[in-house]
């Protein structure tokens, strides 16, 4: 793991945690950061202060929403679904190859006939579905949920579009949802998502892609280094912050010591 200046591309802090998960590293990475810059002077503390923090979304959890709040760390975490909410993304994946296309050939939620009022749903197969619940609670969100027939489903000459497996053996259920629950309303999470789906946000969070990747592209592709050539979480560690610290020495050697 790396953080990552944005101006100028400077390795802050780095360290191989030893770990495929992220989830839970964004507090210690934060904290290594604070300790770095706690020996240095009044004017660069004051500055990590003011400093806004961008993670992707292997980043995100509830406990490192919460330390991000608490600290009043001015931080915008993605989540798994930002790229789906965000209305630029709309048309991301239309020149990938078709196969990769096929999970979402599923029939989506607008080929469903609902009437919420009435509280019934029609699939795209005409046939009516039932109601298995009114107000589900999918945490952050309310659905109303149908299900469709055995007999039906199982008969069905749409299955492949409308089943995760065409060899499923359950019914197609259809969620759609309500509204956020209380507790999300006033939510950690929640006040993530709100916040970087805002336009600010959004832009905000764009910077993270040209800041941190071209780091790893330098050191891979630039620099040439592809690989670890030691083995053992200590060594690679040295390893790795060797490294960014050759990143760093060669951002600094062609900016100078003139930088602002
Ligand atoms: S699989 Fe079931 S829900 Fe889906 S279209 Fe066919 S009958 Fe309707």
């Amino acid at each position: 793991m790396a953080a990552v200046d944005s101006k100028h591309q400077i390795v802050l802090d780095a360290k191989a945690y030893g770990q495929g998960q992220e989830h839970d590293l964004l507090e210690p990475m934060i904290e290594g950061v604070k300790a770095i810059f706690a020996k240095a002077p009044a004017s660069s503390q004051e500055a990590t202060k003011q400093a806004k923090v961008t993670a992707d979304s292997g980043y995100h959890n509830r406990k490192s929403v919460e330390y991000i709040e608490e600290e009043g760390i001015d931080a915008y975490l993605a989540d798994t679904g930002f790229r789906s909410r965000d209305p630029r993304f709309k048309d991301y994946d239309k020149h990938k190859p078709k196969e990769r296309l096929k999970p979402k050939e599923r029939f989506t939620q607008d080929e469903f006939t609902l009437d919420t009022k009435a509280k019934s749903c029609r699939c795209p197969a005409s046939h009516m579905m039932w109601l298995k619940a009114e107000k589900a609670k999918i945490d952050p969100s309310y659905f109303i949920s149908f299900q469709g027939y055995e007999k039906t489903c199982g008969e069905c000459s749409l299955r492949k579009r409308c089943l995760r497996k065409e060899r499923q053996t359950t019914p197609r259920q259809f969620n759609v949802k309500l509204s956020a629950t209380e507790g999300s309303k006033n939510d950690a999470l929640a006040r993530m998502r709100e916040k970087i789906d805002s336009e600010q946000g959004r832009h905000i969070y764009s910077q993270r892609l040209g800041t941190v990747e071209p780091v790893f592209g330098h050191i891979t592709d630039a620099m040439g280094i592809k690989r670890f050539t030691l083995r053992g979480k200590k060594k690679v560690d040295g390893q790795w912050k060797l490294m960014m610290a050759l990143h760093n020495l060669l951002k600094i050697h062609r900016y100078g010591w003139c930088w602002e």
